[in-house]
């Protein structure tokens, strides 16, 4: 992060610069540190412009010029969901920064942070990556100013986007710029790289390749009933191995086809590195979210549910991958080795905690359903839940280790599947409190959601109780609730504070929802449709999201109002 680093190093330049939202913190679950680490490990000298100023360039030119390429990313979040609320209000809080407080990032931060770096090295090539870039690497509708954006590669002016797990892609990046020497043009040699979009025409599509043709972005603005047609579209791309064209105002954006997941031994290579797990020691305050995850072990990436709300999901992908069982027990015990090592392992998961394993029978690429696990679960999805509570109840029995717990989303309905899991997740790895995601109770609402139906929700509470009871345990299911989804009336939502009621629930947060750029439920907020094209109510304004919300949250007040 310094030049007296790099002099230590023995650098006296940057192959990359990587510009991140986030504060430096040397841990995998920082997508800058694991792509700094990962092309560190592949040779190349790298430094990190961890949240510069933004009014002026110097903080991001304070290591020099990179001889190769600047990358930009907003962050762990969309710059936009982390500064305002679901009522667009500013939050004043931010887990990635030093002290916790929000201020330390730009609004629409990938697109700010990229004019800096051209200010700072004119001509330098530019690559976009992290969630934000990848979420509206299309045309797509923008909550906060209630509008249809265009690409950010357009508005950014970079030279190339990475969306999804961007290792591969950002390692051919740099290979194809060091080789491509002095003068090269990136235009020319950066194009067809798996998982980037970037501009160009349908020339630079190899002959014969499958081609999604996304409708155009005047389209999109001028009728809202073609952002579905666009998200689909884009959502079908990144499920199969084909090319996609969006035009914009006689301009095209290309998308080369996905990336494809790390395998288990380059997953096991990458968690390998030498991370510390600690905030760069410059900083001074506490950061929220080292707090949270320092501790805690991914064991896989990717995630079959395909909700229609969840950016994550989006932007790691539906095919599963994982590390082997060797690899996340050698991790775990170097945790222990950890100087601040307190005894407990505080999460071992992914994007779901029980997805560990999992894996498709048929052929992805050549699947057309939009989720894995709903309307029902695939017969192709295979998953071992059994392995999965050996390995935690491994992990548990390692020296040093005194507690180990599940915090990231389980998956019920999946857990239904395995009652060795289910058992040794209730019994064993629940904290007192297990945070479950029915999101709804409402059938109509669940299947726009893509989400599992409530009685599998229902099924799964009997199990949390009966092995609750078993293990002697007194525990609490916290139940993550969302009000005004697209399709979502306020009839609906009293019949969710009904049962809420009936079981002697009061929930003390409800989350109202949130269209996200890229996410189908973004484009049913949008449209007033839901992906068959048939119109469905959407609670549009403040008022209306706000009385829906309040009918969870106070129902003596708002009980009988509304349509
Ligand atoms: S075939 Fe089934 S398991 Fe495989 S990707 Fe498609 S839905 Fe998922």
């Amino acid at each position: 992060m310094t030049r007296r680093e790099m002099d230590l190093l023995g650098w006296k330049e940057l192959d990359i610069l990587l510009v991140s939202g986030d504060a430096y913190v040397d841990h995998p679950s920082f997508g800058v540190a694991l792509l700094g680490r990962w092309l560190s490990s592949h040779g190349f000298k790298v430094g990190v412009a961890a949240q510069p100023k933004w009014d002026r360039p110097d903080e991001v030119a304070a290591m020099g010029r990179p001889k190769l390429f600047a990358g930009t990313s907003a962050g762990a979040l969309d710059s936009m969901l982390a500064h305002y609320t679901a009522f667009r209000k500013k939050r004043f809080d931010d887990a990635y920064t030093p002290g916790g407080l929000a201020g330390a990032r730009p609004n629409r931060a990938t697109i700010v942070y990229t004019g800096l770096v051209k200010a700072a090295f004119p001509g330098l090539p530019v690559v976009l990556g992290g969630i934000e870039a990848s979420m509206r690497r299309a045309s797509h509708f923008d909550f906060w100013s209630d509008a249809v954006r265009r690409s950010i590669l357009l508005d950014s002016k970079a030279d190339i986007l990475v969306y999804g797990m961007g290792e591969r892609a950002i390692l051919e990046i740099a290979r194809r710029l060091a080789d491509g020497g002095p003068g090269a043009k990136p235009r020319d040699i950066l194009s067809g790289i798996p998982g980037t979009a970037f501009m160009g025409s349908e020339r630079d599509i190899p002959e014969g390749a499958p081609v999604v043709r996304v409708p155009s972005h005047e389209s999109i603005v001028s009728d809202p009933r073609q952002l579905m047609a666009a998200t689909l579209a884009l959502e079908a791309q990144t499920r199969s191995n084909a090319w996609a064209l969006q035009e914009h105002g006689g301009r095209t954006v290309v998308f080369a086809p996905p990336a494809a997941p790390l395998s288990t031994e380059e997953l096991d290579r990458l968690y390998s590195l030498a991370f510390t797990r600690d905030p760069h020691p410059s900083y001074k305050e506490a950061i929220p979210a080292v707090e949270m995850i320092r501790f805690s072990i991914t064991s896989h990436r990717g995630c079959a549910g395909g909700c229609s709300f969840c950016s994550l999901a989006l932007h790691q992908g539906r095919r599963v991958s994982s590390r082997s069982a060797a690899s996340i027990e050698a991790e775990a015990r170097a945790l222990t080795r950890h100087p601040d090592w307190t005894g407990a392992i505080t999460d071992v998961g992914g994007p779901s905690a029980n997805m560990w394993g999992a894996s498709c029978s048929a052929d992805p690429a050549d699947c057309g359903r939009a989720s894995c696990l709903t309307p029902g679960i695939c017969p192709h999805f295979q998953d071992d839940q059994k392995a999965l509570a050996a390995l935690l109840r491994r992990l548990r029995s390692l020296p040093g280790i005194k507690h180990l717990r599940v915090a990231s989303g389980v998956r019920h309905d999946l857990a239904l599947r395995s009652p060795d899991y289910a058992s040794a997740l209730v019994g064993e790895f629940t904290g007192g409190q297990l945070k479950l995601a029915p999101e709804h109770s409402c059938a109509r609402v669940l299947e726009l959601m893509r989400k599992p139906s409530f009685a599998a929700f229902e099924r799964f509470l009997s199990v949390f109780e009966r092995e609750s009871r078993s293990a002697g345990k007194e525990q609490f299911v916290v139940p993550y609730l969302v009000s005004a989804f697209p399709g979502c009336a306020d009839a609906d939502m009293r019949a969710l504070s009904a049962w809420l009621k009936a079981r002697g629930w009061k929930p003390k947060q409800v989350q109202c929802f949130i269209p996200l750029p890229g996410t189908v439920a973004g484009a049913m907020f949008h449209a007033g449709i839901d992906p068959s094209g048939k119109p469905i109510p959407v609670a549009r304004t403040d008022a209306e999201r706000l009385r829906q919300n309040g009918i969870l949250l106070n129902p003596g007040r708002t009980q009988g109002r509304g349509p």
